[in-house]
């Protein structure tokens, strides 16, 4: 979305009078009712589990992703994992760089 489109979308709402009211509350009817991993409950009624839990919004797509703590948790990590073994990667390659050019 471009800028002119993202104010003509604010205009829009504004007009309406309902600003991101609107929205919210169309996001809030979309939110699963199932953690998206492992299908734990959730229940929007419950404000320590609203409080908890992840929310993911794919504009593009109009998608609400929803992940319990566990998850969300073991989400992290996996992704810390893949960023470090790129590191680790990046450094390798980079001696091997420094060595091709020890060697000419
Ligand atoms: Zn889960």
């Amino acid at each position: 979305m471009n800028r002119k489109q993202r104010r003509a979308m604010a205009k829009e709402q504004r007009k309406k009078g309902n600003d991101d009211l609107a929205e919210k509350v169309m996001l809030f009817d979309k939110l699963p009712d199932e953690c998206l991993m492992c299908e734990a409950p959730f229940d929007k009624k419950n404000k320590e589990m609203v409080s908890k839990w992840n929310v993911t919004v794919r504009e593009s797509q109009g998608r609400v992703h929803l992940y319990c703590p566990d998850c969300w948790d073991k989400a992290h990590k996996m992704v810390a994992a893949v960023v470090e073994s790129m590191e680790e990667t990046a450094k390798v390659m980079e001696e091997r760089k420094k060595n091709a050019k020890d060697n000419e």
